[in-house]
């Protein structure tokens, strides 16, 4: 396929609203392109060159682009630059210049395409931005209107369709069956090496069923995180897992260490994507990488577990663990604000030394070869307690072993009067189950007899801002509007049947709250420090858009001053859920107050209309 035809399916895309078109779309493109094509195809299409956990960037700024623009159309860059303020966009810049020069493109193919944007990725070192410059150019030339117009996007970090990687699953799955029977295969293999473009290639070869069968978690490659459900009370806990081992909840960051013995030597690792750009470590020589519950690679932040192999006892390892910070002088924990300021890409050595870190790991999900995931949690802690010998920074936590809810009772509370958040209450027989779902991990946050009328927080997208007025015309910020994320068919008579103090029946209760989409539930426009309003205004800076991303479904009246793509997650109490007509998940919190910035959350993870139901 010409990289001309791709970029005729991405405007398609683009001007999509609706999820279930836009996987009939993808699915139609999908049947075209080879099996080799298939993997670039569904990486573009999602802005990226590789999977997220292994992020090839371009490094060029969009000033570099228009450098590039003005070399490729032999005009001046103030041209450009003007060009760029009028239309707010750098790919419909592209499309207006090149559409002036040449009707006719050369016949770029999508692999050729993609190639050339590697390299140009790839390129590093001294004078590598005018390389870059030179070879964007060069691309930009041979490319028609179209095709321009989404390279200059992806370069810039802007090329964004309006789907993600659950929207490539089901149109996997219409690609085979014209359906989403399949989703529910697909997402078991995903949830073992996330890496969409590799499945849609394996698909393309053997099929969605072959295709589950074959994948395993793979060294190197994150395995999507287990995490936890929410029941009120011990006695729930209880009936519904029956024994249980109760850990700690420790309140810093998720940090998922892969481990390898040797630098180079030979993976036992099956590699089903044969040729593939990925084999689970990419072109790098590593020993230690880490993943955040995001899937982000932080290798490079915390260089303290580069030694993780004097406390282990294996050649491979994947553990799960939460990092916290402590002081060094006292020993204590330090809280989540503290710990998260290691999550920084400068001044790590500095960092290292003044916030050090614990390492408090409670799985393992592979060890020598093997992936350990369908073993019960009990198994999994006996391999876990063998391989990690006696040391200071990776430390395997204590655990209650249990089927007594007044033992839990007080494990939970225990934890609570020492500081922590609560206990993590695991299924003694439970395997490891990626994502929120089952009941294999549940949370244990509030007390009990907490006058709390929430269950936990909300993690929600911001997806707006309203400019502000009086005192805080300064921070340049009044409000801002968040929502919650829709998850597959749950109608709102569910939610409302759950939030007791309301009935259910209003006109509301028919809407479905699509997967994909987000829903607004609140506009937060007071609690938070002169310092979190500023900070708050830097960070929207970064994600202001024109209009409205298609995936939000906001209410006419609520529509903020300024559109912010989404990216920024926030973490807000309140008081209660009650039923709302304006908002459109149906329900919105009352009195919501900011408890921080969730850098370690992504869109995907924000709490969905299901969840606040458990929540609220
Ligand atoms: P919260 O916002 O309450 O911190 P969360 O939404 O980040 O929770 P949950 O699934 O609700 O995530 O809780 C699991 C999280 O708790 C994990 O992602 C991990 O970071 C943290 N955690 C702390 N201690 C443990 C433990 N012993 N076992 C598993 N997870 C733990």
């Amino acid at each position: 396929m010409t990289f001309g035809e791709l970029a005729q399916y991405f405007e398609k895309l683009e001007k999509t609203p609706s999820r279930l078109a836009m996987t009939e779309i993808l699915a139609e493109l999908f049947k075209k392109v080879s099996s080799e094509e298939i993997v670039v195809v569904v990486n573009l299409s999602l802005g990226q060159l590789r999977p997220k956990f292994d992020r090839l960037e371009f490094n060029l700024a969009e000033k570099m682009v228009m450098r590039a623009m003005a070399l490729a159309f032999g005009v001046p860059v103030d041209e450009v630059k003007e060009k760029y303020k009028g239309l707010g966009d750098i790919g419909a810049v592209v499309e207006t210049q090149n559409s002036k020069l040449k009707a006719q493109s050369l016949k770029l193919s999508i692999l050729g395409v993609f190639d050339k944007l590697v390299e140009i990725a790839r390129d590093s070192g001294q004078g590598s931005q005018e390389r870059k410059v030179a070879s964007l150019a060069g691309l930009l030339k041979d490319l028609d209107a179209k095709g321009g117009k989404y390279v200059g996007r992806m370069v810039v970090g802007k090329l964004r369709l309006g789907f993600s990687d659950m929207t490539i699953l089901d149109a996997l799955s219409w690609m085979e069956t014209g359906g989403k029977e399949k989703r529910k295969e697909l997402e078991n293999a995903y949830q073992l090496t996330p890496d969409v473009g590799e499945l849609a290639r394996l698909v393309k070869k053997v099929g969605c069923d072959k295709a589950q069968e074959k994948v395993e978690v793979k060294l190197g490659v994150p395995v999507i995180p287990a995490l936890a459900q929410r029941l009120k009370t011990a006695d729930e806990m209880i009936a519904k897992m029956e024994k249980v081992g109760v850990e700690p909840k420790y309140d810093g960051t998720r940090v998922q260490i892969h481990y390898r013995k040797t630098k180079n030597q030979k993976l036992k690792t099956k590699n089903y994507g044969a040729g593939g750009l990925f084999d689970g470590g990419g072109e790098k020589d590593w020993s230690v990488r880490t993943f955040t519950r995001n899937l982000d690679e932080t290798t490079e932040m915390f260089p303290e577990v580069q030694s993780l192999g004097d406390w282990v006892d294996a050649q491979e390892l994947i553990l799960d663990s939460e990092a916290v910070g402590f002081d060094p002088k006292t020993g204590k924990m330090r809280p989540f604000q503290e710990t998260i300021q290691r999550k920084r890409k400068h001044g790590v050595a500095q960092a290292a030394v003044e916030i050090p870190l614990k390492f408090f790991v409670f799985d393992v999900l592979y060890k020598d070869g093997k992936s350990l995931v369908k073993l019960p949690y009990h198994q999994r802690r006996e391999i876990l307690e063998k391989t990690i010998k006696k040391n200071e920074v990776v430390v395997v936590p204590e655990m209650l072993e249990t089927k007594e809810p007044d033992k839990l009772r007080e494990f939970h509370k225990r934890q609570l009067g020492g500081g922590l958040e609560g206990a993590l209450v695991k299924k003694w027989e439970g395997i490891y189950e990626p994502g929120r779902r089952g009941w294999s991990w549940v949370k244990f946050k509030e007390a009990e007899d907490s006058k709390a009328k929430l269950s936990d927080t909300v993690d929600a997208l911001v997806m707006g801002i309203y400019s502000g007025r009086g005192k805080r015309t300064s921070f340049g910020v009044g409000a801002f509007l968040i929502g919650i994320k829709g998850e597959g068919k749950i109608t709102s008579t569910k939610l409302q049947a759950s939030n007791k103090s309301q009935k259910s029946n209003d006109e509301n209760s028919k809407q479905s709250f699509e997967e994909g989409k987000f829903y607004t539930i609140s506009k937060v426009g007071t609690g938070l420090t002169d310092e979190q309003w500023r900070e708050l205004k830097t960070r929207s800076e970064k994600l202001k858009i024109e209009d409205k991303p298609k995936e939000y479904v906001v209410d006419k009246n609520q529509e903020p001053d300024v559109w912010l793509t989404p990216g920024l997650v926030v973490e807000i109490a309140a008081d209660e859920v009650t039923r709302s007509p304006i908002h459109t998940a149906g329900v919105a919190l009352r009195f919501p107050r900011l408890v921080g910035f969730r850098d370690d959350k992504g869109k995907d993870e924000v709490t969905s209309v299901r969840e606040l139901a458990q929540i609220g």
